[in-house]
């Protein structure tokens, strides 16, 4: 990155509205228009993105002068530099599908971002299967209940200082978990909508949330996430997206072309069969695996 100039400052894009962006820098929120060279480029900034703004000096608009490169960038809802991805399901109410989190955890670990397993509505039905399963997987698991505020203090703790998002299935919790965490926030929940007789999402851009000492990416309208199609996992990338298959790859007998599948010797479906690896972790990879084993990379282009 160049070094700033004086009229410089680096900053975080909070917002983008109509051409308009907002970036947030040392305690001040400044209202950016982008260069034109980014459009001859095609890159839009995204929320989320470093940038090194131009201050106007006059009435004019600052401009955002460069992007930093990004870590990692979500297709829909479109976010930059995610350092986590909360991951809630519910106890019930929908219950839990093992498939539906394990896809995300493993895009997650793939791109750079922390998963982060957010067991909410403790207080109505035991998460205790769950929980054992991806404390299991090495990833911070929590028990929560938007309700009762179980778990909040552990997200707190989590968000300090990140870039965060919170995804799942509508009706698992989010709104109510965000809104424990900080009352200011107000966001629309199920209850809410239902007594106001409307659907919950009308569409809004996607926007940082200060929560909790860290950013979170509001993003209503957007029921599931979509990563960039450069970081669908491929077949061989599988297993490496399973952080706690790691410690037995090298020991399957025909390491490194053991698929972990049906495979003879295989350390992966022997640590299952020990209880080392939650089986229902190793069903998903299975069935992820089927999923992409035709995948070829030209198709990716
Ligand atoms: P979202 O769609 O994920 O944002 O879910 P909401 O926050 O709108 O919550 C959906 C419904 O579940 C609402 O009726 C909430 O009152 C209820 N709910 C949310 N969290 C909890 C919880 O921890 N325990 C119980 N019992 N109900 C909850
Ligand atoms: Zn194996």
């Amino acid at each position: 990155m160049t070094n700033l100039k004086e009229n410089q400052v680096k900053g975080i894009l909070i917002k983008g509205i109509g051409g308009f962006y907002y970036v947030e820098a040392a305690d001040r929120v400044y209202e950016c228009k982008a260069r034109g060279s980014f459009r001859k480029e095609r890159i839009t900034p995204l929320v989320g993105d470093h940038v090194v703004v131009t201050l106007s000096g006059d009435d004019s608009y600052h401009a955002i002068e460069e992007i930093l490169p990004r870590k990692n960038c979500l297709r829909r809802p479109p976010v930059a530099n995610l350092d986590q991805l909360f991951i809630v399901v519910s106890s019930c109410q929908p219950t839990p599908n093992a498939l539906v989190i394990d896809r995300l955890t493993a895009m997650a670990v793939k791109s750079g971002i922390q998963p982060v397993i957010v067991l909410n509505k403790a207080d109505l039905e035991s998460v205790d299967v769950w929980k054992e399963a991806y404390e299991k997987a090495g990833f911070p698991t929590i028990v929560a209940s938007g309700k009762t505020g179980q778990g909040t203090e552990e997200i707190r703790k989590l968000l300090a200082g990140k870039t965060s998002a919170f995804t799942g299935n509508s009706g698992v919790g989010k709104s109510t978990l965000l809104n424990a965490l900080d009352a200011s926030l107000g966001l629309p929940t199920q209850a809410i909508s239902q007594k106001l007789g409307r659907g919950k999402h009308t569409t809004r851009e996607c926007t940082l949330l200060h929560v909790a000492d860290g950013f979170v990416a509001d993003t209503p309208g957007f029921a599931s996430l979509e990563f960039d199609k450069s970081d669908i996992i491929m077949k061989d990338e599988l297993a490496d997206c399973f952080p706690e298959f790691e410690p037995y790859l090298e020991q399957c007998r025909f390491f490194p072309s053991c698929r972990h599948l049906n495979d003879k010797g295989c350390a992966v479906r022997q640590a299952v069969e020990d209880g080392a690896i939650a089986e229902s972790r190793y069903s998903s990879y299975k069935l992820l695996y089927e999923e992409v084993k035709d995948v070829a990379e030209w198709q990716l282009k």
